[in-house]
């Protein structure tokens, strides 16, 4: 069964679901309001080449390209690295393999090989040892991929000696590489290391506007000037490219100037999340790296989908992510505050309260 989506948002929710629930603040708007812009399939918007000159320095890459959604940047660069049975690896719970409609197959025609990971990562070693040997009847193993912050590995960071060490090893064998950095600035805050140290190693990386820094539409895909130029062409027959594109990406610079640090803020109201969820009896929280809080409610007796239908019933939304029944995830953002963290676990306490009653 196809889960429901509900169809609109209740008023005075707290939505710890995604990082993706931001709305653009006043400020943001104001910015988008009196952007500069132009047509952004000719390259000449203002406000969008500001934005991929200034990604494609963050990044240190020679070019970047503005896209509509982080999915695009995925599914363009598996287009960009990959030809039809050809073959990719990363994670075995990664946003590509998992959560991208099988656009891998779909639109590349490619195969996702899953590594086992602990907290999203993989080793040099299991890069090695997830590269085909050359033959005719094998697919030829083209593309690694890896992403900074893991979302499914609980927000974790990889240690960048570690995103390096898989980058060379699958280098050494000829392997193109691209880095899914949906929330890279949420490992740059935690790691204090530079979004281009995170990136050196990946031919392709990029960073999505829509979750933790709060801008409504956009990401931005970086790399050699000739990826980029190959990426274009499928921005184009995608559908993808724009035209007075600025008015979105003026929510990004707004974004990278005035929304960065503040993630900082993000990572401590998880951790006061995670802490006051592991103080509940039945609940085990993970420690949070960052704005990610996964926990488990199996030891109340509850799935983890009635727990979030008992917590949006009292006005806190989180999501039951898996893998297993009672695994749940919540996401801080700049749209929640510390009262706000307050507010949840009180709810929580409510819900596992009843529960245990009710067992
Ligand atoms: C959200 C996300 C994406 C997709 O980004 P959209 O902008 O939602 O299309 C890709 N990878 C990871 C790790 C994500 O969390």
């Amino acid at each position: 069964m196809v889960r429901p989506i509900p169809g609109r948002t209740p008023p005075g929710l707290i939505n710890l679901y995604s990082d993706t629930q931001t709305k653009p603040s006043r400020a943001m708007r104001e910015a988008i309001m009196s952007a500069e812009v132009g047509d952004e399939q000719r390259g000449e918007d203002p406000s969008v080449n500001a934005l991929c000159e200034r990604m494609a320095d963050l990044m240190g890459k020679e070019a970047a390209v503005f896209m509509p959604s982080g999915t695009m940047c995925n599914e363009v660069a598996v287009l960009v690295h990959c030809r039809p049975g050809d073959e990719v690896i990363g994670a075995s719970d990664c946003h590509i393999l998992g959560y991208e409609g099988g656009a891998p197959a779909a639109l590349a025609g490619v195969l996702v090989t899953p590594l086992a990971s602990v907290r999203g990562q993989f080793t040099p070693e299991q890069v090695e040892a997830g590269v085909r040997f050359r033959s005719r009847y094998s697919p030829n193993t083209r593309l690694m991929t890896a992403e900074q912050t893991a979302n499914m590995g609980g927000g974790a960071v990889w240690p960048v000696a570690q995103l390096n060490a898989v980058a060379q090893a699958a280098k050494k064998h000829g392997l193109a590489t691209h880095l899914d950095g949906a929330r890279l600035m949420n490992a740059v805050v935690a790691s204090g290391v530079a979004a281009k140290e995170h990136a050196a190693g990946f031919d392709t990386a990029w960073l999505d506007f829509t979750k933790g820094l709060g801008a409504p539409i956009g990401a931005v895909l970086c790399g050699s000037r000739e990826m980029i130029d190959i990426a274009w062409r499928w921005k184009q027959r995608m559908g993808g490219a724009l035209r007075q594109g600025g008015i979105a990406a003026a929510g990004c610079l707004y974004a990278l100037d005035h929304n960065i640090e503040r993630l900082a803020e993000d990572h401590a109201n998880a951790r006061a999340l995670a802490a006051g969820l592991g103080q509940l009896p039945g609940v085990t929280a993970e420690t949070p790296e960052t704005n990610l809080v996964f926990f488990d409610v199996s030891g109340t007796g509850m799935t983890g989908d009635a727990f979030c239908r008992a917590m949006e019933a009292e006005g806190v939304r989180v999501g039951a992510q898996g893998p297993g029944p009672g695994r749940v995830r919540a996401c801080t953002h700049l749209d929640i505050s510390a009262a706000d963290i307050r507010t949840a676990l009180d709810v929580a306490e409510r819900v596992v309260t009843r529960a245990r009653k009710a067992a």
